[in-house]
């Protein structure tokens, strides 16, 4: 696991780490972990590129282990993929970012919408929809503050993807392509299917000030986009450059470390109530 001071991981990585039973071990640990209540939910906002305001913010799973310290997605998402508990993980994931969106509109602050990423594998669960429409009824939070993230992979098989998103769409809950630009990508898809917004991977934001290529790509992303009636958000937006390009270019939002680290959910109130970023 790679240090990341922003996020405030402990940092952690031994020859154990890749072992077979290192996996079962870890796989337990999460079971455990779910019953224990040790999963935590990281919030980052996303901004608006015109006015500066907070206008929607992604869920991000963190697991407060007792002894290492805040675990990174990365070092247990796998895992809980490979052993299929990422589906019981995910609609904690769910259940939670719905019940805090709610409890914040409770609270009084502006209703914006929270993004949950989904797993390939819970994306191909039959009854995924129904999950989530049982979920919304249960929080009470309308489906128009829900965004669900998924990946051009999960796109593969077009007909499938086409029928699930039809249905989550038909709910009221909007549907965003994270990573864009990373996987496998057919711009067959993006005409086909009712999805809402793109995310500009990071990885061609990270070095839109040296490299020409990139820059080329984020551009050439945004006027796709808008041109497919898609909103679009640039992820992993680190400085005032990249902000002004993107600006430049007319993304519609923006989201990193530039705008505000992810934090956990009592930060958030604050950052709803300042508003803006200059
Ligand atoms: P992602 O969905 O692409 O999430 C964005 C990641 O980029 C987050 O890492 C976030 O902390 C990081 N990030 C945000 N701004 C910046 C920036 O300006 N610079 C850099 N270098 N990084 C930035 P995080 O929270 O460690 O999550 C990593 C991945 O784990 C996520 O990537 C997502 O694929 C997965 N993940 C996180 N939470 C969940 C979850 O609840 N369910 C599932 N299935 N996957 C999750
Ligand atoms: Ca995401
Ligand atoms: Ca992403
Ligand atoms: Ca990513």
């Amino acid at each position: 696991v790679k240090e990341n001071g922003r996020n405030g991981y402990t940092l952690y990585k031994s020859e154990f780490e890749n072992t077979a039973l290192h996996k079962l071990t870890l796989q337990h640990e999460l079971i455990e972990a779910l019953h224990l209540k040790q999963f935590m939910l990281y919030y980052q906002p996303q901004y608006d590129l015109v006015d500066g305001r907070i206008v929607g913010l992604e869920a991000l799973i963190r697991w407060r282990h007792p002894e290492r310290g805040l675990v990174p997605p990365i070092a247990f998402i796998p895992a809980a993929e490979d052993s299929g508990m990422i589906v019981a993980l995910g609609d904690w994931v769910l259940r939670e970012a719905c019940r805090q969106n709610r409890a914040w509109q409770d609270a009084g602050l502006p209703p914006i919408p929270v993004s949950v990423n989904l797993s390939f594998r819970q994306f191909a669960q039959m009854d995924l929809v129904g999950k989530v429409a049982a979920i919304l009824e249960e929080t009470g939070l309308e489906p128009r503050y829900l965004k669900l993230e998924i990946t051009e992979s999960m796109t593969m098989d077009v007909e499938r993807a086409l029928s699930y998103l039809k249905a989550l769409t038909a709910l009221g809950v909007g549907i965003s392509v994270d990573d864009f630009g990373t996987g496998y990508s057919s711009f067959h898809y993006l005409k086909r299917l009712p999805i809402g917004s793109l995310k500009i991977d990071r990885s061609f934001v990270r070095d839109i000030q040296q490299d020409p290529n990139d820059r080329a790509i984020v551009a050439a992303i945004i006027a796709m986009a808008h041109n497919l009636q898609l909103q679009v958000i640039a992820e992993g937006v680190e400085n005032e450059e990249q902000v002004r390009f993107l600006q430049h270019h007319r993304c519609d939002e923006m989201q990193g470390y530039y705008g505000s680290p992810p934090v956990p959910s009592e930060a958030v109130e604050n950052l709803l109530a300042l508003g803006r970023v200059e």
